[in-house]
């Protein structure tokens, strides 16, 4: 992992915003469960939920313990 000072994913908004724009540079910083399904994405998943279904974790081990699943389309859990 590169030595980030700040993390500039580290309000909803900011979280929100990077999804809606797929932004590749928020891959490893969170990622977004959606409520409805059960999965869980890569921020720059093509999936596009309804922000009041989704909740962000800052990794995958919270999201499978909240009991959500990796997503088959993004593979979120491909990364370490
Ligand atoms: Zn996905």
């Amino acid at each position: 992992m590169a030595s980030f000072q700040t993390n500039q994913f580290n309000t909803y908004i900011a979280k929100w915003a990077a999804c809606q724009q797929r932004d590749p540079e928020a891959v490893g910083h969170f990622f977004c469960a959606v409520k409805t399904t059960g999965i869980y994405c890569q921020p720059t998943c093509a999936a596009r939920p309804n922000r009041e279904n989704v909740i962000f974790y800052g990794t995958r081990q919270n999201a499978e313990r909240d009991g959500f699943r990796a997503c088959k389309r993004c593979k979120p859990d491909d990364h370490n």
